[in-house]
């Protein structure tokens, strides 16, 4: 359970309705009033239909909204079949699975993560803990596992036959100019070929009914990245943002492109200034793409991004939204009536395979 109840929130004033505290540097118009049919509203990622489901029904059984995400979030980190989160995640170039996780509470504006974690199979219980059980943010590497092994999480291979065979391959064929031979076949199985090299995360945002905002976003990374790389998730203000006042975002997707330009941040001080998540999230894609013409080696023939990035994203009245740098996004939203996947927002037509 979430130390903070909705007692407390509502003793605070702030979940009361005092419109009037607008945090410094966030949405300079009126904070936005709770969700005017005080419907509970869970918004994820598209590999995340279970987690909005789970979290709705936790919300609805008048559970925390931090408490509805993580579980959510940890039915697919729990999955030995989503090779992009927690266990079965794809591996480092060392075959190792490192896993990066961040939560964050709209009621108290506090947040925890981990980054490059490795053994435990749902960093996002640890990221919570690192905001509840210490006055830190981010714990990272050994640091981050000896943090867990003091709250007796279990030590665990989070490789899977089907992530390291996908790794042995990708070791294998990388270069000619190595000691590594390819098989003699050259038959990939059609379940590692889809694999061979992916990015993926889960991010699951939540309103409850009376007004609290909670988001967490876990992932195992960039597949074959170099050993000790942090990627957009763990980071608050990239891989997610929540301000209690106003709404809260998250993302998937290359995370480079969105640690250098703070996304989710971006995305709720924009819903801040009256923008709509959709909006925020497709001016957040813009910004980006304009950064990145700037890096030659990232763009296509025609100076678009090379590479694929979703954002989330939930206001305090319930409105949600999402949108892709590249057309064919979807994403799974709970609207307290529904579950379902809805097709995201885009910036530009696919029509070449990137990365
Ligand atoms: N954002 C994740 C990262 O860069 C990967 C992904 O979502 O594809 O680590």
């Amino acid at each position: 359970m979430s130390k903070f109840t909705r007692r407390d929130f509502l003793k605070t004033g702030v979940g009361a309705g005092a419109a009037a505290f607008v945090p410094v540097g966030l949405g300079r118009a009126a904070a936005l009033t709770a969700a005017a049919d005080a419907r509970p509203r869970v918004v994820s990622s598209g590999n995340g239909i279970r987690a909005t489901q789970k979290a709705m029904e936790i919300i609805k059984a008048g559970g925390d909204p931090l408490d509805a995400v993580i579980a959510g979030v940890n039915i697919v980190e729990d999955d030995p079949d989503d090779m992009s989160v927690g266990y079965g995640g794809l591996p480092n170039e060392d075959g190792v699975v490192e896993l990066d996780s961040s939560v964050m509470y709209g009621p108290t504006h506090t947040a925890g993560a981990v980054a490059a974690l490795r053994n435990i199979k749902n960093p996002s219980k640890v990221a919570r803990l690192v905001m509840e059980r210490t006055d830190h943010v981010l714990l990272v590497g050994e640091g981050a596992l000896k943090f867990a092994r003091a709250h007796g999480f279990k030590e665990e291979d989070l490789l899977t036959e089907k992530s390291r065979a996908a790794w042995l391959r990708w070791k294998e064929t990388m270069s000619d100019r190595d000691n590594w031979f390819p098989p003699k076949s050259d038959n990939v199985p059609e379940e590692l070929r889809s694999v061979m090299s992916t990015h993926g995360t889960i991010n699951c945002i939540a309103l409850d009914a009376a007004g609290i905002l909670a988001g967490v976003t876990t992932t195992s990374g960039l597949s074959w990245k170099l050993s000790g790389r942090v990627g957009d998730s763990p980071i608050i203000g990239a891989g997610l943002y929540v301000d209690n006042e106003i709404g809260a975002a998250g993302s998937t997707g290359r995370g480079e492109a969105n640690l250098q330009t703070c996304a989710s941040f971006r995305i709720v001080d924009f819903m801040g200034h009256g923008l709509s998540p959709e909006q925020a999230c497709l001016k957040t894609c813009e910004a980006i793409a304009v950064k990145t013409k700037l890096v030659p080696r990232l763009c296509d023939g025609e100076g678009r991004p090379k590479f694929g990035l979703n954002f989330y994203a939930l206001n305090k009245k319930g409105e949600f939204g999402a949108a892709c740098l590249y057309e064919g996004g979807t994403y799974a939203v709970h609207d307290g009536v529904e579950n379902k996947l809805r097709d995201a927002a885009y910036l530009f037509k696919r029509r070449e395979k990137i990365r």
